[in-house]
């Protein structure tokens, strides 16, 4: 028994080095700006679906990312891991996208891919911090969802057990497949580069990035076509340019804030209800809450 398996992988700006031109004017982030990272619940997710192909010989893991370019690197992560093969969705048009739109243009992509038995992602990302993609992704393919997971416990053609981590302590749920679950960090941590897997996809290349390259790869790539990694525009998902990117976006972020807490804001309170009261309505005030 083997399954394919979509890990759903962002690349997010290292908010741990949010500098004051992290954002652009119109209210969307400035990602040449900032370090960009995989999003850490998404190594949580693909480690989830490592493990099944440890148990499932045949089973493949492709990762789908959306972003600019640059977010190749996040297939070359994952193949480096032990992923099989990646997608990466980019264009214009789906920039400054809100999840209503980035769920939208990740559904179509999906659907393009077509052979699916589980898609994993992350809980959240921890820029846009919203854990809405997963159970929007689901919805807009008609799939059922487990949300919160912290391990799968089991599987089979038709149906996935999972261990739900929630703040009131594990549950184990059931799904029919095909279906979405997002994977918390508490689950188990990825696993590092593999060697040889770093040897093997170190050249691997978009179109794009082979254009902008000096070296001329035509031989290379010949020779081993596991190096071209796909890129697919608004066109190439048959997606409607017009509910992608930011005229597909009802929420607009208007402002970000750096919030950096100062020693010299620690202040000893009252064991009283007026003086939590006088604390709640203060960091309301000064926007900290
Ligand atoms: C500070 C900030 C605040 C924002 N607030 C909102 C808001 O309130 N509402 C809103 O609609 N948008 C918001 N956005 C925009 C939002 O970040 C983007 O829409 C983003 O693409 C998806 O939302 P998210 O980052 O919250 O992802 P989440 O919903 O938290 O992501 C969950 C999982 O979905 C998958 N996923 C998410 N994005 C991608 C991708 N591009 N490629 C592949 N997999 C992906 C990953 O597995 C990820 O772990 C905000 C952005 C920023 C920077």
């Amino acid at each position: 028994m083997s399954y394919k398996i979509i890990v759903l992988a962002k690349q997010v700006p290292d908010t741990r080095n949010v500098g004051k031109d992290a954002m652009k004017a119109d209210g969307t982030v400035n990602r040449a700006a900032l370090p960009a990272i995989f999003n850490p619940e998404d190594l949580n997710a693909l480690e989830q679906a490592l493990r099944l192909k440890d148990l499932y010989p045949g089973t493949t893991v492709t990762l789908l990312t959306m972003g600019p370019g640059r977010a190749a690197e996040i297939i070359r992560e994952g193949l480096y891991r032990g992923a099989d093969g990646g997608y990466l969705l980019t264009d214009r048009a789906f920039a400054g996208a809100d999840t209503l739109a980035t769920s939208y243009a990740l559904s179509m992509a999906i659907r393009k891919i077509k052979e699916y038995d589980l898609i994993l992602c992350g809980r959240q990302a921890i820029d846009g911090d919203t854990a809405q993609v997963g159970p929007q992704v689901a919805e807009k393919l008609g799939l059922s969802q487990v949300t919160y997971a912290e391990e799968i416990r089991g599987i089979n053609k038709e149906r996935i057990t999972v261990k739900r981590r929630l703040e009131r302590g594990i549950e184990i749920v059931e799904a029919a497949l095909p279906a979405v679950v997002t994977v918390n960090g508490s689950a188990a941590p990825c696993r590092p580069r593999h060697a040889k897997q770093v040897q093997k996809y170190k050249h691997a290349k978009t179109v794009t990035e082979k254009q902008d390259a000096d070296t001329d790869y035509t031989q290379l790539f010949h020779n081993r076509p596991y190096l071209d990694l796909q890129e697919w525009s608004v066109a190439d998902v048959g997606a409607d340019v017009v509910q992608c990117g930011l005229s597909g976006s009802p929420t607009k972020v208007k402002k970000i804030e750096n919030v950096v807490f100062q020693a010299k804001e620690n202040k000893a309170l009252k064991p009283t209800d007026e003086a939590i009261d006088e604390l709640m309505r203060e960091l309301i005030h000064n926007h900290t809450i």
